[in-house]
């Protein structure tokens, strides 16, 4: 079923009362990990637009629905169900935000603190202060800017992408596949030939889109956690064993100095399947860090939880179908939706 279709299915569950039903059900007793990226409008930035999870009001609303039917864990807490040290009631959702763009501390920040609940923000520690840009933001920025209506790759078996019958966000879709296929510790020579195929330059760096130490230090008071999300957030399963050691314990280290607080909490960069592996684990338990996030959908059954492969989902922002998806998650202990 299509994105659209499935928003569709959940509003009808909606109107006819099926999602109101299903949040009067007893729950499971399950860990259901939210993953947030960046909030705000999609259609706005020059950027990358996928890497919008909701809007400020849109978050409002999930918050909203998730306090009324299932309990919304601390970090501390979603550790000691990972463990085992607590069993809950009934489903208890966390809720994450990779990547520590700026809009999570200036947008999300408010929504979570009004709502007294804790979000759990995973910081690429290279990234934070600097006025660098993401590859995938770079990779987005080219696409939409370029004059050229058809995009040739330089790297074997050089692909192309006619923009008109594409489209940007089709196009950038399928050039960041590619970059993760292809990439390895460097982005600099993918985006470089990027530079070339597209016919213009990346944007400068006079914008900045992540957060700094000081908005850090705001989350860390205001009662918010903070994870690490790697130091240079490469692909860690194409690093060394050493390599992704040193990244994870430098990571660790520069939080835990800049901000004062422990830090136990890892996500995976991209944190699909083939992008941490089992020197990845290792290099996390070496690390010290006693929970790792993944990125590759489904639910954490109490008892049955991998702490170095802890589930997340994927946000769509549609309300009707937030609900529904997670109203049928809580009741059925699935991923179903
Ligand atoms: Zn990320």
């Amino acid at each position: 079923m299509s994105i659209s279709k499935r928003d569709a299915f959940a509003a009808c569950c909606r109107y006819l009362g099926v999602t109101r039903l299903l949040s009067a059900l007893p729950t499971k007793p399950i860990l259901l990990v939210l993953n947030y990226h960046r909030i705000g409008n999609r259609e706005e930035t020059p950027f990358d637009s996928e890497v919008f999870s909701a809007t400020a009001e849109e978050l409002d609303e999930h918050v909203r629905f998730l306090k009324r039917r299932l309990h919304v864990a601390t970090l501390d807490e979603a550790i000691e169900i990972v463990e085992k040290r607590k069993r809950p009631r009934g489903a208890a959702a966390l809720l994450t935000f990779d990547d520590g763009y700026l809009d999570n501390y200036e947008a999300a920040f408010p929504v979570l603190a009004a709502h007294g609940v804790q979000g759990v923000f995973f910081l690429p520690t290279a990234f934070v202060g600097t006025d660098r840009l993401s590859w995938w933001d770079m990779i987005a920025y080219l696409v939409k800017h370029t004059r050229r209506r058809t995009i040739r790759l330089g790297i074997p078996p050089f692909p192309e992408f006619d923009l008109a019958a594409l489209g940007a966000a089709q196009a950038t879709s399928r050039i960041t596949a590619i970059y993760k296929a292809e990439a390895r510790e460097s982005s600099e020579p993918f985006i470089g030939m990027l530079e070339e195929a597209c016919g213009l330059p990346r944007p400068g760096g006079s914008v900045r889109c992540f957060l700094n130490w000081e908005e850090a230090a705001a989350l860390v008071r205001g009662g918010m956690a903070i994870g690490s999300h790697s130091h240079n957030h490469s692909i860690l399963s194409r690093l060394s064993d050493e390599e992704q050691l040193a990244d994870l314990a430098t990571s660790k280290r520069i939080l835990e100095e800049r901000l004062g607080v422990p830090v136990h909490a890892l996500s995976y960069p991209v944190g699909s399947r083939n992008c941490f592996s089992s020197a990845t684990r290792e290099a996390a338990i070496q690390a010290q860090y006693r929970v790792a996030f993944s990125f590759y959908g489904g639910l954490n059954r109490f008892g049955a939880i991998d702490p170095y492969d802890i589930r997340r989902l994927h946000v769509f922002p549609a309300v009707a179908r937030f609900r529904l998806r997670v109203a049928l998650a809580a009741v059925g202990g699935n991923d179903w939706f």
